[in-house]
C-alpha cells in the first residue's frame, strides 16, 4: 500500500495530475485546434487533389489493388477534411461565445484527438495494401500529441484503444505475417512514444499554467504594496490625514484652478497651544494620541471636498476649495471651539487643549504659489498666537 502511494505522489508530483487547471488547458487547446484543424484541412485538401489526378491519369480499373488503394485514400482524407472544417467552424463559434468551459468547449480537444488517433491508424492500414509503412500513424500520433493538452488519464486509455483498434484491423490489409508483425511491433512503438509526448506536453503546460499563475499572483502583490507604498507617501502615519508634501501639491493644483475658474478658495493653518507642557506633563506618547485626537476632531468639522494635512509637528493646515475668507473663518471657529471643549480620559483627565489659527484666502493673498500663501496664513497664525492664542486670525 505505502509503496502504490508513494508511486501515485510520485506520479503526481512528476506530471502534476491532481491540478489539471481545466480552464486554462480548454482555453490553450481551443486555440491551439483552431489552427491546427485549418492546416490539416489543407493537407487533406491536397491530398486528395494529388491522389485524385493521380487516379484519373494512369487508367487503373476498380479491380485493381492500386486503385482501391487511392480511392481509400481519397475517402478517408475526405471524412477527415470534413471533420477538421466542422471542428474549426465549431471551436471558433465555442470560441466566440465563450462556451470554452462548457462540456462542449471540453469534449472537442478530446474529439479531435481522437478521430486524428483514428484517421493517422487508418491511413497506416490503407498503406498495407501497397506498402509496409508506419508513417501516418506515427505523424497522426506526434501531432496530436505535441498539439493537444491532455490529460493522461484520457491519454493513456485514448492511445492504448486506438493501437489496440490498429492491431487488430491490421490483417484486413496486411497478410503477410512478418509485416503483420512489424507493423504490430512498430505501432506499439509510435503509441508508447505519442504517450511519452503527450506527457511531456501535459507536463510543460501545466508548468507553464503554474508559473502564469504565480507571476498574476506576484503581479497582484506587487500592485498591492504600490497602493499601499503611495498611501505612505502621501499620508502622514501618525494622524491618516495627508502629509506636507501631498498638501502643497493639492494646493498648487487649487491656486491654478482658482486662476482658471475665478472661484475662492482658503487656507488654514493651526498649531496647538502650549503643546511641549502637554509632552512634558503627560510623556510623549499621550501627546500623540491626542494629536491623533486632534485630527479626528478636524475630520469631523470638514466637508468632504476639503483636504486636512499635519503639517509638521503639532500643526495642521486645511485647504477649502470653493469657500470664502468668510465660510473659512467659520469652518476654523468651530474647529476651534471643538477642540476647546474636548476632555479626556485617566491621566489626562485635567488636559485642555487649545489651538490657534490662521486664515487666508488663497485668491485674495494673491497667491502665485503655495509659498505665498503659505506667509499670509503664517502671518496670520502668528498674530493669533500674539493676540492670547486659542483664537482665529483671518487675513485676506
Ligand atoms: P505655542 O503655543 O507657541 O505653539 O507653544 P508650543 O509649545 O506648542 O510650541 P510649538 O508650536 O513650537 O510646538 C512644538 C512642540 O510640539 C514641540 C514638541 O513637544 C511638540 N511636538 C511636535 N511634534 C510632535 C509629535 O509628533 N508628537 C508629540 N507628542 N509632540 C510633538
Ligand atoms: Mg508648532
Ligand atoms: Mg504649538
Amino acid at each position: 500500500m505505502t509503496i502504490i502511494n508513494k508511486l501515485a505522489t510520485t506520479l503526481n508530483d512528476a506530471l502534476l495530475l491532481d491540478r489539471p487547471f481545466e480552464s486554462e488547458t480548454t482555453r490553450i487547446n481551443l486555440e491551439r485546434i483552431n489552427i491546427i484543424v485549418y492546416v490539416a484541412a489543407l493537407l487533406h485538401v491536397a491530398h486528395i487533389i494529388i491522389f485524385w489526378a493521380d487516379l484519373a491519369g494512369n487508367g487503373l480499373n476498380a479491380v485493381d489493388t492500386d486503385y482501391r488503394w487511392r480511392t481509400a485514400i481519397i475517402f478517408t482524407h475526405t471524412i477527415a477534411l470534413f471533420v477538421s472544417l466542422a471542428a474549426g467552424f465549431a471551436t471558433s463559434a465555442i470560441r466566440k461565445n465563450n462556451l470554452g468551459q462548457a462540456l462542449t468547449g471540453r469534449a472537442i480537444p478530446i474529439a479531435v484527438a481522437i478521430v486524428y488517433l483514428l484517421f493517422g491508424a487508418a491511413i497506416c492500414i490503407i498503406d498495407q495494401m501497397v506498402v509496409a509503412s508506419i508513417n501516418a500513424y506515427l505523424i497522426t500520433s506526434v501531432a496530436v500529441a505535441l498539439v493537444v493538452i491532455m490529460h493522461p488519464g484520457h491519454a493513456a486509455p485514448l492511445y492504448g484503444l486506438v493501437y489496440l483498434l490498429y492491431y487488430f484491423a491490421l490483417p484486413v490489409t496486411q497478410a503477410d505475417s512478418e509485416l503483420l508483425l512489424t507493423m504490430r511491433v512498430n505501432g506499439f512503438s509510435v503509441t508508447v512514444i505519442g504517450f511519452g509526448l503527450s506527457l511531456i506536453t501535459w507536463r510543460t503546460n501545466m508548468l507553464a499554467i503554474l508559473q502564469n499563475k504565480l507571476i498574476e499572483k506576484q503581479k497582484e502583490e506587487l500592485e498591492k504594496k504600490n497602493a499601499q507604498l503611495q498611501h505612505m507617501v502621501r499620508t502622514d502615519m501618525l494622524t491618516g490625514l495627508y502629509n506636507q508634501k501631498r498638501f502643497i501639491e493639492f494646493v498648487e493644483m487649487e491656486i491654478a484652478r482658482i486662476k482658471r475658474t475665478g472661484e475662492e478658495s482658503c487656507l488654514i493653518f493651526m498649531d496647538l497651544d502650549y503643546f511641549k507642557k502637554v509632552n512634558d506633563l503627560y510623556g510623549h506618547p499621550n501627546g500623540d494620541v491626542v494629536l491623533k485626537w486632534i485630527a479626528g476632531v478636524i475630520r469631523g468639522h470638514l466637508r468632504s471636498t476639503d483636504l486636512a494635512a499635519r503639517f509638521g509637528g503639532e500643526e495642521f493646515a486645511i485647504l477649502l476649495p470653493g469657500t470664502p475668507l468668510d465660510g473659512a473663518c467659520r469652518a476654523a471657529e468651530k474647529i476651534r471651539r471643538a477642540i476647546e471643549g474636548c476632555t479626556f480620559m485617566g491621566e489626562m483627565e485635567d488636559l485642555q487643549v487649545t489651538a490657534s489659527f490662521g486664515v487666508t484666502s488663497l485668491s485674495k493673498s494673491g497667491a502665485e504659489s503655495f509659498n505665498t500663501a503659505y506667509r499670509a496664513a503664517d502671518r496670520a497664525l502668528y498674530r493669533a498666537k500674539e493676540n492670547g492664542r486659542n483664537r482665529v486670525e483671518c487675513s485676506g
